[in-house]
């Protein structure tokens, strides 16, 4: 069983660092000054509600990507890096440059931190432009929330205690990519080379500092149908508010370029999950955290082949109450949802095991 599994497990890793191919090589020379992406949008902070800055930093990427075992097999955040690392000057000049975006904005405001890869890992973002960008962060009032992202073998004692003395007493959460709570989903389907303790671990450190854990959970990774898809989701997020975490982000699959995921699905043999399937999985999430866990979802490229979709005529309506829903955790938003097309999803949940067709 073991070799079996070791089998698998190669066969995996080498079609991921196939799909990756080229692309670290074929990355656009950037600006080193300017971040990837940075927008405001509104969002929940607490029990209000205020205006979220998303920063997507643009470093080199990924370590787990750029490594001999080639990214997560639906991740193609290695293309929005950059091909070299910028210097902390450079990435503190980025960070400054999305900050303006809030220079009219009122309080509440929440800062998000992105990278394509961990801003924790210090090959990626360099201690002393972290300690800059949280410091900075600290002096702003407006400033309510933080959320951070990171793999969690950055998630030390040493740089939680850091962070927490730099945001002072802020809502402070950590984004991890946990995506399932199987290591056998976790390993194979998705290829993210870390274990549940790895991710359990993290929790407990932060809570020691009283940080939270953002779980990002995955609906739908390659080599599931859309009903094993659909359990393993429902229980990721059982198991991940068990295990203490504040936040489930839940992160229907889309269909990224360079991925094994893009691989399977030119060949017709991968299909994003239904928007059935992800109110399934909030409503669920919903009715067990019982209002003490935020559930927010925000999925990319909804309505579109490459994303989470319907039969076309019922998408727009659907993505609206997913985004309602984020917003203020009302799940009677999804009550009075109703297509033709979700006879087919039933179908599908049925007996796509049997026939195994994807059913686009
Ligand atoms: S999903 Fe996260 S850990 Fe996986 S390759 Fe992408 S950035 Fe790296
Ligand atoms: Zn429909």
């Amino acid at each position: 069983m073991d070799l079996i599994y070791g089998q698998i497990r190669d066969a995996v890793r080498h079609a991921s660092v196939r799909a990756r191919g080229e692309s670290i090589e074929r990355r656009r020379s950037k600006s080193p000054t300017k971040p990837s992406a940075a927008w405001t949008a509104p969002c929940r902070i607490g029990s209000s509600q205020g205006t979220a800055l998303s920063i997507v930093l643009s470093s080199i990427g990924c370590t787990h990507a750029r490594s001999e075992e080639g990214g997560c097999t639906m991740c193609s955040y290695l293309l929005d890096g950059a091909s070299r690392n910028p210097t902390a000057e450079e990435f503190f000049l980025q960070f400054q440059t999305a900050m303006r975006k809030l220079e009219k904005v009122g309080a509440p405001l929440s800062i998000k931190i992105y990278t394509s890869g961990s801003f924790l890992d210090p090959d990626e973002i360099p201690v002393d432009s972290r300690y800059q960008i949280l410091k900075t962060i600290s002096e702003d009032d407006r400033i309510k929330e933080v959320v951070l992202e990171s793999r969690p073998e950055f998630v030390t004692e040493a740089v939680i205690t850091e962070v927490r003395e730099l945001l002072g007493n802020r809502s402070v959460e950590l984004g991890i990519g946990l995506e399932s709570s199987s290591d056998f989903v976790r390993s194979i389907c998705i290829n993210k080379n870390f274990n549940l303790d790895s991710f359990r671990e993290s929790v407990v450190v932060g809570k020691r500092h009283d940080i939270g854990t953002r779980a990002y959970v995955l609906l739908k990774p390659p080599f599931m149908t859309e009903r094993s898809a659909l359990l393993d989701a429902q229980k990721t997020v059982t198991d991940a508010i068990s295990l203490g975490t504040t936040t489930i982000s839940l992160n229907p699959v889309n269909v990224q370029r360079n991925t094994l995921v893009e691989s399977l699905w030119e060949k017709g043999k991968y299909r994003p999950p239904w928007l059935w399937s992800v109110v399934e999985v909030l409503r669920h999430a919903y009715s067990v955290s019982g209002g003490a866990v935020n559930i927010v979802c925000d999925p990319v490229a909804a309505g579109k082949n490459r994303g989470t979709h319907n039969c076309g005529n019922c998408d727009s309506s659907i993505v609206d109450s997913i985004r309602t829903f984020s917003l203020n955790q009302d799940v009677s938003v999804f009550d009075d949802l109703n297509c033709e097309c979700r006879e087919l999803w039933n179908h599908v949940l049925e007996h796509e095991d049997v026939s195994l067709q994807i059913h686009t």
